[in-house]
C-alpha cells in the first residue's frame, strides 16, 4: 500500500494517505492551458473532468483516478494550481482556497475546523464533510473560508475585504469568518 504525504503548504497541514496524493503545481500563466496539459499527461478527455472543475478562473483543482489492470483504484491524484500575476494577498487567498478544495475532496475538512478552533474561531465545517453530497455553492463557501484563514494567518487587514465587489459565496464566507472573529474578541474581553 502506498503512503503518500499530502502537504497543504498555505494551510500548514501535513497528512498521510494511502488513497490520495496531492501535487501543488504552484502558479501558472493560463489555468485552462494547464488543465489541458494535465489531461494530456493523464491521457483523459478534458470534458470527463468537468465535474472537478470550479468556475473560479484564478485557480483550479483537478483529480484523476489511477486504476490497475483489474480496474481497482491505485490512487487518486489531486493537482492544484493558481494563476500567476495576482497581488500578494490575492495569491495567498487563491492558493489557500484551492488547498481547501483538495482537503475537502479527501473528506478531511474537519482538520481545518480544528485548526480554526485552535485560534479561537468556531466555524462548523464538519457538517459539510461529505464532499460528494455537498452542493457546489457550499464547496465554494468552505474553500473561501480556507482562503480567509490563510489571510488571517498572514496578518491581513480584514477592513480591506472587498465585500461589495465580491460574489455571494465570498460574502457569505467572509461574514461567517468575521462573525467568528468578533465572537472570539468578545470572549477575550470578558476574561479576567
Ligand atoms: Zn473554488
Amino acid at each position: 500500500m502506498q503512503d503518500n504525504t499530502l502537504h497543504f503548504q498555505l494551510l500548514d497541514i501535513l497528512l498521510h494517505s494511502s488513497q490520495y496524493s496531492l501535487i501543488d503545481d504552484g502558479l501558472v500563466p493560463d489555468i485552462d492551458a494547464h488543465s489541458k496539459k494535465l489531461c494530456e499527461l493523464w491521457n483523459v478527455d478534458i470534458t470527463a473532468l468537468n465535474v472537478f472543475q470550479n468556475t473560479n478562473a484564478q485557480g483550479r483543482y483537478l483529480s484523476a483516478l489511477f486504476l490497475s489492470p483489474d480496474n481497482s483504484v491505485i490512487k487518486e491524484e489531486i493537482r492544484i494550481f493558481c494563476k500567476s500575476g495576482n497581488s500578494y494577498w490575492d495569491e495567498l487567498f487563491y492558493r489557500g482556497h484551492e488547498e481547501t478544495h483538495a482537503l475537502h475532496l479527501i473528506d478531511r475538512i474537519g482538520i481545518l475546523e480544528d485548526r480554526l478552533r485552535m485560534h479561537g474561531l468556531n466555524i462548523d465545517l464538519r457538517r459539510y464533510s461529505d464532499y460528494k453530497n455537498c452542493p457546489d455553492t457550499v464547496k465554494e463557501i468552505v474553500a473561501h473560508i480556507g482562503g480567509l484563514c490563510v489571510l488571517a494567518k498572514s496578518g491581513y487587514d480584514f477592513n480591506r475585504l472587498p465585500l461589495n465587489a465580491a460574489g455571494n459565496e465570498f460574502r457569505t464566507a467572509s461574514l461567517l469568518f468575521m462573525m467568528s472573529r468578533y465572537e472570539k474578541y468578545e470572549k477575550e474581553k470578558v476574561r479576567p
